[in-house]
C-alpha cells in the first residue's frame, strides 16, 4: 500500500507517555514525529506543519485536548486522530460526539499504558484513511485501463477480519478488490468497480480474476487457520450469467474450498430489483450449498416476502447505521430492529464499520453474531493478513 503517513505528531504532557508513544512508533515504521506538551505547542506546531496522523491526550493542564479539537476544527483538519485517554475516562462516547460535531476524523482511543500492538492498528487505519482521500481526487480508470489490470495481475484480493463477537475470534475474511497501479498505487473499488460494472464482460472477468486470487490466497490461510471461511461481494450484473454458480462451484474444488465456507453477498438494492435471472442465480448458488448475504442491509428496501422467500443466511447492516450509532438515535433503532429481524429469521447478522471501541460493546450487549470494521482491522493484504496481530481480536484456536 502507498505509504502517504511521514509525519505524526505527539501531544500529551507526561514525558513518559510521549516517550513510550514514539517507541512503539518507531518500531512501527519511519515516521517523522514531532512532539507537543501542551495544546498551546501543539496549536502552534498545526499551524507551522501538516501532520497526517495526531495523537492527542485529552487532560493537559495548559490547553486540553479540547482546544486542540476545536482548532483542528477551524482549520478543517481532514486527517486521522488518535486520542490519548488515562485509563478509565469514560471518553468515548464524548470523542464520537465531537468528532461528529466538529467534523474531524478521530479513529478512536489509545488507552495508557500504550500498547505497541494498539499503535500498530491505528497506523494501518490511519493509512487505510489516508489512501482513500488520496485516492478521492484520482481520476477514475477506463474500461481499458481496468481490463489492462486485470490481464496483468493487478487487481487483486485484499481481506478483512470478521468477528465472532461472542469469542472476539476472526470467524471469517471478506475479501475485498484492490487495483495496483504501475508506480504501485494501491486503489479502492470505487475508481474501477463502477466503470468494470458498465460492461458486463469486464465485470465478469474482474470478479473471476479476484475469486482466483483470493481463493489461491485463502488455502495459505487456511493452513494456518483450518476453521477460516470466506466472503465474496458479487455485483447484481455478475447473476445474469447463469454459468457463473456452476464457474465457482469447480473453482472452489479445484482450490480443496468447500462451497459451505463460502458466503456470497449481494447487495440488498440488487435483491431489490431482481429479474428472474437473479432469483435464478440465487437459488442455483443456494442447491450448490453456497452461503448467501444481503450486504449493506438498511440502504434498499427488502420485503419481508422477498427475506423469506429467498435463502439467504446472512444480513449485513450497512455501515453507514453502524459508524454513528452512539450518536445517532435513528441509526441506533435500525440497528436493533435489524438485529431482531435477523433473530426472528434465524439469519446470522453481522455489523460492518466497526470503528471503536464503544460501538463493539454496544452490538455485543445487542448479542450481534459478527463484527467488521477498522477497529478490528482495515482490510489487508495477505502478508499483512497472515501477521495481523491485534488487541481486539485473535485467530481461533487449532
Ligand atoms: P462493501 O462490500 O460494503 O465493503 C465494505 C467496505 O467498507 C469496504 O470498502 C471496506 O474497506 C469498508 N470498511 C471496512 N471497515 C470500515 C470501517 O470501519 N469504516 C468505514 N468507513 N469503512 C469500512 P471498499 O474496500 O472500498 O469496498 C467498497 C465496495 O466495493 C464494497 O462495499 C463492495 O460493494 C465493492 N467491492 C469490493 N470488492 C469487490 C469485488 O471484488 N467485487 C465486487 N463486485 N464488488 C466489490
Ligand atoms: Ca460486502
Ligand atoms: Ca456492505
Amino acid at each position: 500500500m502507498q505509504n502517504c503517513l511521514e509525519r505524526i505528531l505527539i501531544v500529551d504532557d507526561q514525558s513518559v507517555i510521549r516517550f513510550a508513544l514514539k517507541t512503539a512508533l518507531q518500531t512501527c515504521g519511519d515516521y517523522d514525529l514531532v512532539e507537543a506538551k501542551d495544546g498551546c505547542e501543539a496549536k502552534d506546531l498545526i499551524n507551522e506543519k501538516d501532520f497526517e496522523l495526531i495523537f492527542c491526550d485529552l487532560n493537559m493542564p495548559n490547553e486540553s485536548g479540547i482546544d486542540v479539537l476545536q482548532h483542528l476544527a477551524e482549520r478543517a483538519h481532514t486527517h486521522p486522530i488518535v486520542m490519548i485517554s488515562g485509563e478509565g475516562e469514560p471518553l468515548l462516547n464524548a470523542c464520537s460526539l465531537l468528532a461528529k460535531q466538529f467534523n474531524l476524523n478521530i479513529l478512536g482511543v489509545a488507552e495508557k499504558p500504550i500498547q505497541r500492538q494498539t499503535i500498530a492498528t491505528f497506523l494501518s487505519a490511519a493509512e487505510e484513511t489516508l489512501n482513500r482521500d488520496n485516492r478521492r481526487s484520482i481520476p477514475k480508470l477506463s474500461e481499458k485501463d481496468v481490463e489492462l489490470a486485470i490481464n496483468e495481475h493487478r487487481v487483486v484480493a485484499y481481506f478483512q477480519p470478521q468477528i465472532e463477537l461472542r469469542e472476539n475470534t476472526i470467524h471469517c475474511v471478506e475479501v475485498l478488490a484492490r487495483l495496483k497501479t504501475h508506480n504501485n498505487n494501491t486503489l479502492l473499488p470505487a475508481s474501477f468497480i463502477p466503470v468494470a460494472e458498465s460492461n458486463p464482460e469486464l465485470i465478469n472477468k474482474l470478479t473471476k480474476s479476484v475469486i482466483l486470487d483470493a481463493l489461491e490466497k485463502f488455502q495459505r490461510l487456511k493452513e494456518r487457520h483450518p476453521t477460516i471461511l470466506i466472503s465474496i461481494n458479487l455485483s447484481a450484473s455478475m447473476m445474469d450469467d447463469q454459468s457463473f454458480p456452476m464457474w465457482l462451484s469447480q473453482t472452489c474444488f479445484t482450490h480443496n474450498v468447500k462451497a459451505g465456507d463460502v458466503t456470497c453477498e449481494l447487495t440488498e438494492t440488487a435483491i431489490c430489483n431482481h429479474p428472474a435471472l437473479l432469483t435464478a442465480s440465487i437459488l442455483r448458488l443456494s442447491l450448490l450449498k453456497f452461503n448467501l448475504s444481503i450486504d449493506d442491509f438498511g440502504t434498499g428496501y427488502a420485503s419481508m416476502q422477498q427475506l423469506h422467500a429467498l435463502p439467504f443466511q446472512e444480513l449485513k447492516i450497512d455501515k453507514s447505521f453502524v459508524k454513528d450509532c452512539m450518536t445517532n438515535l435513528k441509526s441506533k433503532a435500525v440497528i436493533e430492529q435489524t438485529i431482531k429481524l435477523a433473530k426472528a429469521l434465524n439469519m446470522t447478522v453481522v455489523a460492518e464499520g466497526v470503528e471503536n471501541e464503544a460501538v463493539a460493546h454496544y452490538l455485543q450487549q445487542l448479542h450481534c453474531d459478527v463484527a467488521q470494521g477498522y477497529y478490528y482491522a482495515p482490510p489487508l493484504s495477505i502478508r499483512a493478513l497472515l501477521f495481523s496481530d491485534s488487541a481486539n481480536m485473535h485467530w481461533p484456536e487449532g
